[in-house]
């Protein structure tokens, strides 16, 4: 047993020397042989911390004031107190553990209570989980904007950034769907109902028969919560800023509105039929903007 140890030791410093000589630019990469892998309770354990909460999709780790947040599909991205340290590589999943690679630890370790510099304060972490939908996918194209592109691609990358931005602030954050996936209507409200978010945000994009119909608007069901009006409110206000018309909040009951247990709002970003909104919505520094907005709004709401 000792050899082994022994021999592991080494082949993890021979990682680390390996990943080193990569130069200081580069993220080192997850050194990953079927053997070298661990669960991620034993993970936690190694670095203090304990395992606060999960999905299918991710593993917040939490220990000492310190936050570790492990996307567990392959190369998914993992951070540390907000941070994006790098990929997490190879993801095994027996039953319900999750394994992912050893190196993890050496990779995280040097992270983990980084004192927080008086200088540039970092933004207070928030608790809790949001689900965000990119609405449509795969065999369900949406609506087609005049140049040419799918809503659901336009819905899927807006929601992408979103979901960056608010992990960054250390939320839990939940996809509906992958980019390439579809999943029903009432699935998509179920993951929300199931993980009781603290707010599910659908994500679409317009169409009207009209070419001038344009602006963004923010749907909630007819019998709206209190909690969903001001998700509503928050989330118009602050994407009122990225310059896009703000035809306001309004109710509709649509169905993933509908069977939303918790807070639950429908964006509709802009009219793919109108060539300035669809020039917009579908330029990636324009998205950056949009989803900033959006985050922020999410943000206000759970502050
Ligand atoms: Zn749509």
């Amino acid at each position: 047993m000792r050899t082994r140890t022994k021999i592991k030791i080494v082949a993890a410093l021979l990682a680390l020397v390996a990943a080193g000589c990569q130069g200081p630019q580069t993220t080192a990469p997850a050194v990953v042989t079927r053997d070298h892998t661990t669960s991620v309770e034993e993970l936690a354990r190694q670095l203090g911390l304990s395992v606060e909460d999960r999905d299918d999709a991710f593993v917040v780790l939490r220990g000492g004031g310190n936050t570790v947040l492990i996307f567990t599909h392959s190369d998914g991205r993992f951070f540390v107190n907000g941070k994006p340290i790098g990929s997490v590589g190879m993801v095994r999943k027996v039953g319900q553990t999750v394994y992912v690679a050893e190196s993890l630890v050496s990779q995280i370790r040097p992270h983990l209570g980084a004192p927080i510099t008086p200088s540039r304060p970092q933004p207070r972490v928030l608790r809790g989980n949001i689900v965000i939908d990119p609405g449509h996918g795969a065999h369900d194209p949406g609506t087609t904007s005049v140049t040419g592109v799918h809503e659901k691609t336009i819905n899927y990358d807006v929601a992408e950034k979103v979901a960056a931005i608010l992990e960054r602030r250390g939320l839990g954050v939940t996809m509906t769907r992958q980019r390439n996936e579809y999943t029903e209507l009432e699935a998509r409200a179920e993951i929300a109902n199931r993980r009781n978010a603290d707010l599910f945000v659908s994500i679409h994009a317009d169409s009207a028969p009209s070419p001038s119909a344009q602006g963004f608007t923010v749907y909630i069901a007819n019998a709206a919560s209190a909690d969903s009006q001001r998700a509503a409110r928050d989330i118009s206000r602050a994407m009122a800023t990225t310059g896009l018309e703000n035809r306001g909040v309004r109710r509709e009951d649509y169905r993933v509105l509908r069977t939303s247990r918790g807070p639950a709002v429908l964006v509709e970003m802009g009219y793919l039929s109108n060539r300035q909104d669809a020039l917009r919505l579908q330029d990636s520094a324009f998205q950056d903007k949009l989803a900033a907005a959006i985050a922020t709004g999410i943000l206000d709401y759970l502050q």
